[in-house]
């Protein structure tokens, strides 16, 4: 992967809001803001470059719905061929790499087997997350909506899963050899250790993604056997942000859950399940320690972005400073391997 590349100006007014979007994801920056760059986006697609044009100049962009003060200025500068001053100002915040530390494995890395569309609670459409991959020089992504009983993510149906899977067929059929968008899902660990999705759709899937988001405190002589039960299940292939932890942000801090790491990673091992590290800051789950014993079982890792926004996906650039920090080398790191690899290790 590499890193956003700089903006040079002249560029169009939609590829200034697009990158000030990614910039404010990316610096995790409030939604509000993002949501209001994408409505302008969002605005100026449905005009033509005439109107634009002629709207520029006669300084009526505003009375178009969805444009407002600071959208108008950067759409008119953008138009006029200038660097918008908006987006020099949001590159000089954000525009930076996020970390140095890592750098030689997140030019390494080619994929990511975690990210979120607006089909659950991402906050943008499966065609915008695919773009800001491509443009981040990935060459694949497994797209890993919530599964259905996470009814407070929009957690997607068999139904609805179905007709994510019709979607993700078009957009590989559009988007060209160069990239692969996978068939995935982040699915629920059930209280019992049973997955969240009935077994035929899982069997239509490239990639499974299995996490736990609740009961999260339950004690270790239960959370060990659920764990095992979800990483014995012949379709899962990543255990995901395995404690559950929240270190920082928005959603206040949570300590990890309490299990038999040894055991549970002995069984990702035998069962060529991945096991996750997870870039968002305010997860950096699995713990340090936790990620030296995986290490030294000999596990296989991802490094996920766990993307809900464009702008979060080189997020990964922290999870890699975190696996060079322990010593963890790209051929052991899933998300480094060409496309055909990764679906050749899910068995698919
Ligand atoms: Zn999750
Ligand atoms: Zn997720």
């Amino acid at each position: 992967m590499e890193q956003p590349p700089a903006p040079e100006a002249p560029m169009s007014p939609i590829e200034a809001l697009r990158r000030i979007c990614f910039l404010l994801e990316r610096g995790r920056e409030s939604s509000y803001r993002v949501d209001a760059f994408r409505k302008a986006s969002d605005a100026i697609t449905l005009i033509t470059d005439d109107e634009l044009t002629e709207r520029v100049k006669a300084g009526t962009l505003k009375q178009i719905k969805g444009i407002g003060d600071s959208s108008a200025a950067i759409i008119g500068q953008a138009a006029r061929g200038e660097m918008p001053t908006y987006l020099a100002e949001t590159e000089k915040k954000h525009g930076g790499p996020l970390t140095t530390d890592g750098a030689e494995l997140y030019a390494a890395l080619r994929g990511d087997l975690h990210s979120h569309s607006n089909w659950s609670d991402g906050g943008s459409p499966i065609e915008e997350m695919v773009l800001a991959a491509v443009q981040l020089g990935q060459e694949w992504m497994a797209l890993t909506d919530h599964s259905p009983r996470l009814k407070i993510a929009n957690g997607l149906s068999r139904e609805r899963l179905a007709d994510q899977l019709r979607r993700v067929e078009a957009i590989n059929a559009s988007v060209g050899d160069s990239f692969t968008l996978l068939k995935g899902i982040e699915v629920d660990i059930n209280l019992d250790g049973s997955l969240d999705q009935d077994e035929d759709m899982l069997a239509q899937l490239d990639v499974v993604t299995a996490s736990i988001h609740s009961k999260l405190r339950q004690p270790a002589f239960e959370m060990t056997p659920r764990m095992l039960a979800a990483v014995r299940h012949p379709r899962t292939n990543v255990l995901a942000h395995c404690t559950g932890r929240l270190v920082t942000g928005g959603r206040g801090t949570r300590p990890p859950s309490a299990f038999d790491a040894e055991k549970v990673f002995a069984a990702c091992l035998e069962n060529d399940v991945a096991v996750e590290i997870n870039s968002r800051p305010e997860r950096q789950d699995p713990p340090d320690e936790l990620i030296v014993l995986a290490r030294d079982l000999g596990c296989l890792f991802t490094i996920d972005s766990d993307a809900h926004a464009p702008g979060q996906l080189d997020m990964k650039s922290l999870g890699c400073a975190r696996a060079e920090q322990h010593g963890i080398w790209a051929e052991r790191i899933v998300t480094t391997w060409p496309v055909d690899d990764v679906l050749a290790w899910a068995g698919r």
